[in-house]
């Protein structure tokens, strides 16, 4: 699918429940780990903004989860080794907060995963350890409506 400019189709910031966060278009883990991105509107995209082609994200296969969580899983990694190298090397403090930050993005994205498949009967509890989340956690009812709303 061809990328369309913001301008295009009217990206702005959101004021009702329709944002990027919760479009099926947006993606929270680019390759530069900065801020999101989105499938059909070029640039960086903001969780909070929204545009004209807004679309409500399906609720995902257990199989799309799985695979989902593998990628992030991916991400989350790369994103921790990112830190701990930039503090060994005395980056900035801003530049730390802004990659941890982005580390705490995707793994609140994988809790609502983990949990479904945790529901649906899989054993998580290795695969939420890998984003520091706990069994407990998994349970939790406060964390569950924090985390898995849309
Ligand atoms: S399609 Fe529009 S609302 Fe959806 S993520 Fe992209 S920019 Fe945001």
């Amino acid at each position: 699918m061809e990328q369309v400019s913001k301008e295009s189709v009217h990206y702005r910031a959101a004021t009702g429940r329709q944002r990027c966060g919760n479009c099926v278009m947006f993606r929270l883990y680019p390759p530069d780990f900065e801020s999101g991105a989105c499938t059909l509107v070029k640039g960086l995209i903001e969780e909070d903004a929204v545009c004209d082609r807004w679309e409500a994200k399906m609720e995902k296969t257990s199989r799309q989860a799985a695979v989902e969580l593998g990628l992030m899983r991916g991400s989350y990694f790369a994103l921790l080794d990112r830190i701990e190298l930039c503090k060994r090397i005395g980056s900035r403090e801003d530049a730390v907060m802004g990659l941890s930050t982005q580390a705490w993005k995707i793994r609140r994205e994988a809790y609502p995963l983990l949990v479904k498949l945790a529901d649906e009967g899989a054993d998580m509890r290795e695969a939420a350890a890998g984003f520091g989340w706990s069994a407990e956690q998994l349970d939790s009812e406060h964390l569950r409506g924090w985390l898995c709303k849309e």
